[in-house]
């Protein structure tokens, strides 16, 4: 009776423990088919192999198709067949952790599309050490793969877009400040690794006061502002930085963007051209600049005190509104030599105001250049030299009448003194005969002075005339030496291979060209030495005319500028020695007025050789 008692009890709590499993059976389905988990069990050792519902339709198995190991091999991906193979091979090895996880691809048995899956599992043995079944499940992760791949793209696209905006940091930060992204060529420039900082609270990214000085920054876009700051980092860059709140579609503030651009070039560039404008404006010359096509594109402060218009009425127009129309072909000729590269230095020109005023300027014009040296434009400086061109023809007319009036009494003078050494030379004094001989030359050497001074108020005036003839070198050149002689004792001047050259110019202007130079080189040998006058042949029929002496010579500096109007030498061997600087400035523009130039070779110490070409005839 107890027993059968027993029996019924024990029946009884089968029965319960048998609806238990079963319940837990039945939540476990539940649970595993609402993720969608595929189950599978595989019996090596029968082949059996059984797939659920779910299983199935991972795999698009057709309803009613058998499920074999064979079948399910042909549907793994070929390239991914090796892998999974291993991994079950693996899997059933004795001794080892018996455990299966793979990720794999198949194609599908209805379809044959491609899909990723994730396969997990176990392997069980009997007591005898035989493996009894394999059991385990599979899932579906092909929307997850390609949202990762997805996502790996955006990132790297992220990386590649920020990388290469020049000189900047971008950074993307969550609601709590933690840098979800840090990249950027100044990174790199740095040699900081994004690596390193992604994750982090911006607090733990620098010195702690700085993440205290910036928090307002970062709390003011992930309250939803957008805005931009300008602000210098530690070591003196300059930085324009950009807040950007990153919205969710209900407009919540879910990252904050910051865009940070290094333009510490940029801003040195504006200071140095806000340097640039303010000297441009300050200054008292006239500062334009201008296209190929002659449109201005600026025009400052002077410009506009010179010439009365204002930058509104000339920016845009043409500058030929300035040139008065008898020197319009001047521009086409300045734009040619810019277009060379050329410079044009110190161009005396007239220029026309609003009011209709000729105005005398002078105009340096360069071409300006892009950083790649291409010619884009070109800037003129025009200053107003009216007055000092009044000054000088004030002068030139001062020195003018001076001269023309010292003229007459010297020639009259001149003429008794020839008259006085005529009678003379027949009676036969010769103290008398000396001392007017040296009154004469005198008398010569003050008329040249004189010549020298109408010459070069004839000049300045552009109204130098020269009247060409044909004559011999020889006499003129020995006139000249043998005045020269009778003042100085301590020189010996000679000539040489002078003969028979007949030469056609005008005969006074090149003796007035001799008489400067030969008294030059008397001038200018204070010690003496041996002054020599003389002609070389060379081809075309030209001769070389040469005055050389033993003198104080000339360093290199001096004799760019020797020729230049009022140009004199400064140093200790000549700051005795009396002159006007204006000698060797006639040479050089009579001998310019004959298609001619004047040269010089010297050395300090050593002397000087003074040389023109001229045609013979
Ligand atoms: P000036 O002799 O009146 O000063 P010039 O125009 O004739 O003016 O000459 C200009 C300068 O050239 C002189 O001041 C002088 O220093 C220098 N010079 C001219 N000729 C010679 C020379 N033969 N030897 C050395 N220096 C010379």
């Amino acid at each position: 009776m107890e027993n059968i008692q027993e029996l019924n009890e024990k029946i009884a709590q089968y029965e319960r423990r048998e609806k238990q499993l079963e319940q837990i059976e039945a939540r476990l389905r539940m649970a595993i088919d609402s993720t969608q988990l595929g189950t599978w069990e595989y019996y090596p050792l029968t082949g059996e192999l059984n797939w659920s519902e779910e299983c199935k339709k991972i795999y698009g198995v057709p309803d009613g198709a058998k499920i074999t190991f064979e079948a399910f091999a042909k549907h793994i991906y070929s390239a991914d067949n090796d892998v999974v193979q291993k991994a079950i091979q693996k899997a059933m090895e004795p001794g080892g952790d018996n455990h299966y996880n793979i990720t794999y691809r198949i194609t599908r048995f209805d379809d044959n599309s491609l899909r990723w899956i994730r396969a997990q599992g176990k392997v069980y043995f009997d007591p005898a050490g035989q493996v009894e079944s394999f059991i385990g499940t599979v899932v579906d992760i092909t929307e997850t793969k390609l949202a990762f791949e997805k996502l790996a793209r955006s990132e790297k696209l992220f990386k590649s877009i920020a990388v290469n905006i020049p000189n900047s940091i971008i950074i993307v930060i969550d609601t709590q400040c933690r840098i979800l992204a840090i990249e950027g060529d100044v990174m790199e420039k740095m040699g900081f690794d994004s690596k390193n900082y992604e994750g982090k609270h911006l607090s733990e990214t620098g010195p702690r006061e700085r993440y205290e000085a910036t928090k307002h920054l970062y709390e003011r876009v992930l309250k939803g502002e957008r805005f931009s700051d300008e602000r210098t980092a530690a070591n003196g860059e300059i930085y324009t930085v950009h807040f950007i709140p990153l919205k969710t579609e209900d407009g919540d503030v879910e990252a904050g963007l910051i865009i940070a651009l290094d333009i510490t070039d940029i801003k040195q560039a504006e200071e140095r051209s806000a340097k640039l404008a303010a000297i441009v404006e300050s200054s008292d010359d006239a500062i334009i600049s201008k296209t190929f096509d002659s449109i201005v594109t600026s025009w400052n402060n002077s410009a506009q005190r010179t010439f009365g218009y204002t930058a509104e009425e000339m920016i845009g127009q043409s500058i030929l509104k300035l040139i008065p129309e008898d020197r319009l072909e001047e521009e086409p000729q300045i734009i040619a030599r810019l277009k060379k590269g050329e410079r044009v230095e110190h161009f005396e020109t007239k220029r026309v105001t609003k009011d209709g005023r000729l105005l005398d300027v002078s105009l340096t014009i360069s071409p300006i250049k892009d950083t790649q040296g291409k010619v884009i434009g070109v800037s003129k400086i025009a200053r107003d030299i009216t007055e000092k061109k009044q000054e000088e023809t004030r002068k030139n007319d001062f020195i003018a009448m001076v001269s023309h009036e010292l003229k007459t009494p010297l020639t009259s003078m001149k003429s008794y003194v020839q008259v006085l050494l005529a009678k003379e030379k027949k009676d036969g004094d010769s103290f008398k005969i000396n001392a007017l001989t040296r009154a004469d030359v005198q008398a010569k050497k003050m008329t040249s002075m004189i010549q020298d001074f109408l010459s070069l108020a004839r000049l300045e005036d552009g109204k130098i005339t020269i009247n060409k003839e044909v004559f011999d070198l020889q006499p003129l050149a020995e006139e000249i030496i043998n005045d020269a002689k009778i003042l100085t004792s301590i020189q010996s001047i000679q000539l040489e291979h002078a003969a028979d050259v007949r030469i056609y110019a005008d005969r006074d202007k090149i003796g007035q060209v001799l008489t400067n130079l030969v008294s030059n080189a008397i001038k200018y040998s204070p010690k003496g030495g041996n002054i020599t006058v003389g002609c070389e042949r060379i081809n075309d029929g030209k001769v070389i005319i040469y005055v050389s002496d033993e003198g104080v010579g000339i360093n290199n500096e001096d004799q760019k500028k020797l020729f230049d109007r009022f140009y004199r030498v400064r140093n200790e061997k000549v700051k005795t020695i009396s002159g006007f600087g204006i000698g060797l400035y006639l040479v050089s523009e009579i001998l310019k007025y004959h298609n001619s130039k004047i040269e010089v070779e010297s050395e300090e110490g050593k002397g000087s050789r003074f040389y023109f070409i001229l045609e013979t005839v």
